[in-house]
């Protein structure tokens, strides 16, 4: 069967760390990558109750098999540009760097022209590539982390001179050090008066980040984002991490890579940002990308210039899939459109049950009774509206709801059509919908259908408080 212990692990559904000590439990030593024979597998399968040769049957619209198969070929392998997330405290200069970055090609002195926002873009210094994730946020990093995509190499942690370190740079060391990834400071603003780039340096020793000045293997740069003063020094000194990393993929085989961002165009359809990883991706090539699948209709860069085929590390707009997808998904390119449709479906469908069977239904109409009958201490509510202001008066009133000890836990609100993501996080959390001036997408209609989600449309807010506010003392007027 030839499967390591990971493999194995992912087909059972538990953690490699509870088969590791299954194993050692039965005399057998071992590791995450050790591979097992096929009588430990039946063996372990056994344990689990499971028949090993049909569970891996079963499985074989696992996406998750097809992207993880490392399989490269070693002699194939070409060095690939690093992808690079920047994160550090609200305000310290994120955007303002993204910006400088996404407008300049730095050493060359070539502007970049115009590019659009998706998600992801590459500099340039010396004829060498960088692909930054155009996405700062913590959540943004650690939410695709948890789908199972693990694209940023290098983290460069933004911190005022003028400000030190923040609740939020500590954060992102934070969510840096899980991911794994090194850590390149750069100490912004320091054309400020009031800059004092050595207590950066000072307060970050605290977290292992010393630099090596101080004996210690952190790499810090000094900029000013907003003059763009040191930036093709930071760049330098990504692109030396880089070397260090050794960063390389097989561009021979058939692509995968993950989500960056995706949503839904009106005249498009879906629209997603994806990150090439492995191998090449070609116009016209079936995927299949979390739960959907689709085939390769358009690809372009963040220049808007239409490509045939993206390179490990690129990032690319594409579209011509069914569905949207969500960021942190996993694509790959399957043999034909057949098998790419065939395990886009059933991802979907084991999607599905998951949901339904991640707890019982919750309605507006029964919510007094589901209230009683689970005990509840909060009422989960997903607030979609039309415009930003509406999202915070909304979600602001909702959370000042308060039925006897019961409150509203707004778990997501935001702006836009209530989409398939909105309706999954319905499903999974157990939250009822509520859009303000918005309408479902027509995925996010059959999907909420099929999944028995509430959702509710109001162009009143007052409305909308007032039945949230009835349905929790069990005073909803029913509609017909
Ligand atoms: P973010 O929240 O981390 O994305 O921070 P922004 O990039 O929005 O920057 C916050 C503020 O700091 C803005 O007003 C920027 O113009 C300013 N800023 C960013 N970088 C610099 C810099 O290098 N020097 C100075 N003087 N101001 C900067």
């Amino acid at each position: 069967v030839g499967m390591n212990v990971q493999d194995l692990a992912k087909l059972l559904h538990r953690d490699a760390s509870e088969i590791i000590k299954k194993l050692f439990l039965l005399g057998i030593v071992t590791n995450q990558n050790q591979s097992l024979d096929e009588d430990t597998i039946e063996i372990l399968a056994a344990d689990y109750g499971i028949d090993a040769k049909q569970k891996e049957e079963e499985d074989l619209a696992d996406i998750d098999r097809f992207f993880d198969d490392e399989t490269v070929n070693e002699d194939a392998l070409e060095p690939r540009a690093p992808v690079v997330t920047i994160m550090g405290h609200v305000d310290h200069g994120k955007t303002t760097l993204l910006d400088y970055l996404r407008k300049t090609n730095v050493t060359e002195g070539e502007a970049g022209g115009i590019t659009q926002h998706i998600g992801a873009y590459q500099a340039r210094l010396d004829g060498r590539l960088i692909t930054f994730l155009d996405t700062p946020g913590h959540a943004a990093f650690s939410e695709m982390r948890a789908r199972g995509a693990n694209v940023t190499d290098i983290t460069v942690l933004v911190v005022a001179a003028d400000d030190g370190v923040q609740p939020q740079t500590i954060e992102a060391i934070n969510h840096a050090k899980a991911a794994g990834t090194p850590v390149i400071v750069a100490v912004n603003k320091i054309d400020k008066e009031g800059a004092n780039p050595d207590q950066v340096m000072n307060q970050l020793m605290a977290y292992d980040l010393v630099p090596e000045e101080y004996g210690g293997s952190t790499i810090f740069v000094k900029i000013s984002a907003k003059q763009g003063q040191n930036i093709d020094q930071l760049l330098e000194m990504i692109l030396l991490e880089a070397d260090v990393l050794e960063l390389k993929a097989d561009p021979t085989q058939p692509g995968r890579g993950s989500v960056i961002e995706a949503r839904l165009d009106k005249g498009r359809g879906p629209v997603s940002t994806v990150l090439v990883q492995q191998g090449t991706l070609h116009i016209g090539d079936p995927v299949v990308v979390g739960n959907t699948y689709g085939r390769i209709r358009t690809m372009q860069n963040e220049k808007g210039e239409d490509l045939k085929e993206a390179k490990p590390a690129t990032p690319v707009q594409i579209t011509g899939l069914n569905a949207v997808p969500s960021a942190g998904d996993r694509f790959v390119v399957m043999a034909d459109e057949k098998s790419a449709r065939a395990a886009g479906e059933e991802r979907e469908k084991r999607a599905r049950e998951e949901v339904r069977n991640a707890g019982s239904v919750v309605t507006l109409d029964t919510l007094f009774n589901t209230m009683a009958e689970k005990a509840m201490k909060t009422v989960p509510v997903i607030v979609k509206a039309d415009v930003q202001g509406s999202v915070e008066a909304l979600a602001g009133a909702l959370k000042k709801i308060e039925v006897e000890g019961v409150k509203v836990d707004v778990v997501h609100a935001a702006v836009g059509a209530i989409n398939e993501s909105d309706v999954s996080l319905a499903g999974a959390s157990g939250a009822i919908i509520i859009g303000f001036n918005v309408r479902p997408t027509p995925f996010a209609k059959n999907q909420a259908q099929t999944d028995k989600i509430d959702m509710r449309f109001y162009n009143v807010i007052y409305d909308a408080i007032d039945d949230v506010t009835d349905a929790m003392k069990g005073q909803l007027e029913p509609v017909y």
